[in-house]
């Protein structure tokens, strides 16, 4: 396979959960050649199922797969997979306010190889699960640490796709972080250790007056799409919007912080603590 998303997949069915047969040399085991995006499925008070801008995350899918040295489905087949996904599974959708449908699409190096390269094939597929409030607060305020020793992304890195990767990265400081009672961490830049990435899912913006500021995509934070939402719906509320490098300096000055992403959806932030100090 080449580098890149001209991806040909083909044989699509809906079959029940369960195990998937995988080579022990796949390359997503050994190399971690892996993507995968969240979205959610809505129940509308008329009882019509909403997916919200599923395309988004088909182009994300897609751009993430030149990072990784992969192909992709196209933007057509991700959306009708996860719409028939999502139709045969129509009856897990919550009632309007019981929660959502949370949908996980996966691209995967799924063929055998043992040298470092990419895999010779892929396997596309999506799972689905109800889901309630991510945080055990719910919507209420939570507490988020800075964390400044471990970083989840260096320029260069893969901090700006959805691979699975930068996820290893964060469980350790995450444990430490819950296991002291916060509710997640948010972490630094890696060069200058001082400037906003973003949260372990999810995005940050940081309001001060009419203001909203929230770190630019630079390759080093996820493109959320919760995140490009708000930003819309902020400027088509009168707020002025910047994305740029935001200090931690600034977010301990901020008047309101707040965390955006599909699962923690738009998540209050009520207390940041910073080297010990809350
Ligand atoms: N950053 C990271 C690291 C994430 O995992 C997510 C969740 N996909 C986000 C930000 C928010 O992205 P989105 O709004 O597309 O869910």
């Amino acid at each position: 396979a080449k580098c890149g998303p001209d991806g040909n997949f083909s044989n699509g069915e809906i079959l029940p959960f369960g195990p998937i047969a995988l080579s022990p040399s796949a390359g997503v085991l050994n190399y971690g050649q892996g993507l995968f995006e969240g979205l959610k499925a809505y129940r509308k008070t008329d009882g019509y199922i909403l997916l919200f801008r599923p395309e988004e995350n088909a182009v994300r899918m897609k751009n993430g797969s030149d990072r990784m040295c992969m192909p992709a489905p196209s933007v057509e087949q991700f959306v009708d997979a996860v719409k028939q996904t999502v139709l045969a599974n129509k009856r897990w959708v919550p009632p309007t306010g019981k929660g959502s449908l949370y949908i996980r699409p996966l691209l995967i190096g799924s063929g055998a190889i043992l040298g470092l390269a990419p895999a010779p094939e892929y396997t596309f597929l999506i799972y689905v699960s109800p889901v309630g409030n991510y945080f055990k607060e719910g919507l209420a305020p939570i507490n988020l640490i800075i964390e400044d020793n471990f970083h989840r992304a260096a320029p260069g890195g893969t901090g700006g796709v959805k691979t699975i990767g930068n996820y290893a990265s964060v469980l350790k400081a995450q444990r430490t972080a819950k296991e002291k009672g916060y509710s997640d961490v948010l972490y630094l830049d890696a060069v200058h250790n001082k400037y906003l990435e973003e949260v372990s899912s999810c995005n940050i913006f940081v309001v001060k007056g009419n203001a909203i500021s929230t770190p630019a995509i630079e390759g080093t934070i996820l493109p959320g799409i919760t995140r490009k939402s708000i930003i819309e719906v902020a400027e088509s509320k009168g707020y002025k919007v910047e994305e740029r490098h935001v200090s931690v300096d600034e977010l301990l000055d901020a008047d309101e912080v707040f965390c955006t992403g599909t699962a923690v959806v738009v998540s209050p932030v009520g207390s940041i603590t910073y080297k010990g100090k809350r």
